[in-house]
């Protein structure tokens, strides 16, 4: 070993034991990456051991999933792999002419450009632009009038700020087996061995079910809350909650993680809840990619499956042009519109509708429910709207002034929790059609009449990367508006019924 080696195990012992520098092993990886691998395997081990002495147990939960969180030498290796997003800036920029909509469309095709959202007229556009093209677009957006500001001039500080690596010590102390903390994002693993916890803890209201495997393998798991039958013994309403369908949008998997804490383990304080509904929520919905935002690239989209070769332009690195955006590959007008055939694309909708494993076991169970689901939502970040279909088309459907009614009432009693406001927002009157999205199907092939996408916090200045302090208050004013809503709904079917009772006299 050179004195100079020594001189880095040195630093890197001090930076990772103490947890005083949580970036510096990043940064020396880069430089160093052999060498570190290695050490960090051997550091890792030497802290499990001594965890185990101290502790007795497993210090790495069981998992017989396919995941990189089970294998003892991938953490390391997949830290290695890490896209590094140093010195990429995060724009927001404000079109007000059709030119300026174009160009923004053709900077987005750019390869390691991201537009977080479309380009509207009048709207802000939030950009990530790579540190060799910020200038240039920076200079390009001056000369011709157009309005921006600088939202960050380094992405990976707001990716570590977000989630900063702890050492194992800190983490343990911060972490009883089996809880999440709602202080941090967590890794899939934790999640699961949550709910593992809430089945065994609380087996009368909880079961977990598996309702298949993601492309590459992993545990598609549903939890269903219930207190067991209606008073009168007739199977009981329901309300489907899916999470994390697009990969880095990380606030909401802890949503609905939080909505199932409260149900189970605050029971009682929400009796009527469990009662008079039963809850099926599925926290993970593309779990391959949320691993790969936890241990790759904190801002992939897609699911991980693996697509054919395309001659075509690359969007994001040429290398990887896998997944399937799993909001564009539901079989309701499918790859119509606001979606791409390119595998590349990170709105790829896909071979086909349902061509996606994910997709497939989610729309089954959903059908095979079908008789009881009152409710579908699905949770998105971020811009603070409650959305409600179509998506697709600018026609409106029957029940728009039931579900624009409800919706109201939901942001309502939102605003009430932490003063947060939400627009209700019809997407036909959304300037960017999209298709094959989950609520259209689940309201047009399923029938389930109060469908919508609730995309959560915030409105721009965190986006994908908003800091784990806003867990809680966003899951607390979005429990109020779910509960709000179910209320009303339960209600008018209460309302709905004694009519129809009373016309039949
Ligand atoms: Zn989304």
């Amino acid at each position: 070993m050179q004195p100079h080696t020594n001189l880095l195990a040195l630093s890197l012992l001090l930076c990772i034991v103490n947890g005083l520098c949580e970036n510096c092993s990043r940064i020396e990886i880069d430089h160093h990456r052999g060498f570190v691998s290695t050490f960090i395997k051997y550091l890792d081990n030497a802290l499990d051991f001594l965890f185990q002495v101290f502790f007795g147990g497993e210090t790495k939960p069981v998992s017989n999933r396919p995941s990189e969180d089970s294998d003892s030498d991938t953490d390391a290796d997949a830290e290695l792999n890490r896209v590094s997003y140093k010195g990429f800036h995060l724009l927001r920029i404000w079109p007000h002419t059709d030119d300026a909509i174009e160009n923004l469309k053709m900077l987005g095709e750019q390869p390691r450009v991201q537009l977080w959202l479309p380009p509207l007229k009048n709207m802000s556009v939030d950009v990530i632009l790579p540190p060799n093209m910020a200038s240039a677009v920076k200079n390009e957006l001056t000369e011709n009038d157009i309005e921006y500001s600088i939202l960050s001039n380094d992405i990976e500080k707001m990716i570590v700020d977000q989630n900063p690596q702890k050492s194992k010590r800190k983490w343990f102390k911060d972490t009883k087996p089996s809880k999440l903390t709602w202080t941090k994002f967590h890794p899939l693993e934790d999640i699961y061995n949550y709910l593992e916890h809430l089945q065994s803890t609380y087996s009368d209201i909880v079961d977990l079910i598996t309702i298949g495997k993601s492309s590459e393998g992993r545990e598609m798991r549903v939890i269903r809350i219930s207190s067991g039958k209606s008073k009168d013994m007739s199977l009981k309403p329901a309300i489907w909650i899916d999470g994390g369908i697009h990969a880095r949008e990380w606030i909401s998997p802890a949503v609905a993680l939080f909505i199932i804490r409260q149900l189970v383990e605050h029971n009682k304080s929400y009796k009527n809840m469990i009662d008079d509904l039963d809850w099926y929520i599925l926290p993970l919905a593309n779990p391959d990619g949320y691993v790969y935002t936890h241990t790759v690239d904190r801002l992939w989209r897609k699911s991980r499956s693996e697509n054919e070769e395309t001659s075509g332009r690359y969007f994001w690195d040429q290398q990887d042009c896998k997944g399937v955006d799993l909001n564009r590959n539901w079989d309701h007008r499918w790859n119509e519109v606001g979606a791409s055939d390119n595998p590349c694309h990170e709105t790829y909708a896909g071979r086909a509708p349902f061509s996606e494993p994910e997709t497939r076991a989610m729309s089954n169970f959903i059908k095979e429910h079908r008789d009881r689901i009152i409710i579908y939502l699905t949770l998105h970040s971020y811009s603070q709207m409650w959305l409600m279909p179509w998506s697709s088309t600018k026609e409106r459907h029957n029940d728009y002034d039931d579900l624009l009614y409800m919706g109201r009432k939901a942001i309502e009693s939102l605003k009430k929790t932490h003063g947060t406001n939400y627009n209700l927002v019809s997407k036909q009157t959304n300037s960017y059609p999209i298709s094959g999205c989950s609520d259209d199907w689940a309201k047009s092939k399923v029938g389930i009449k109060y469908s919508y996408t609730i995309e959560l916090r915030d409105k721009g200045t965190y986006g994908y990367l908003l800091p784990p302090t806003q867990i809680l208050p966003t899951g607390k004013e979005i429990f109020t508006a779910i509960r709000t809503l179910a209320r009303s709904v339960l209600s008018n079917m209460l309302k709905n019924s004694k009519n129809a009772r009373k016309i039949e006299k």
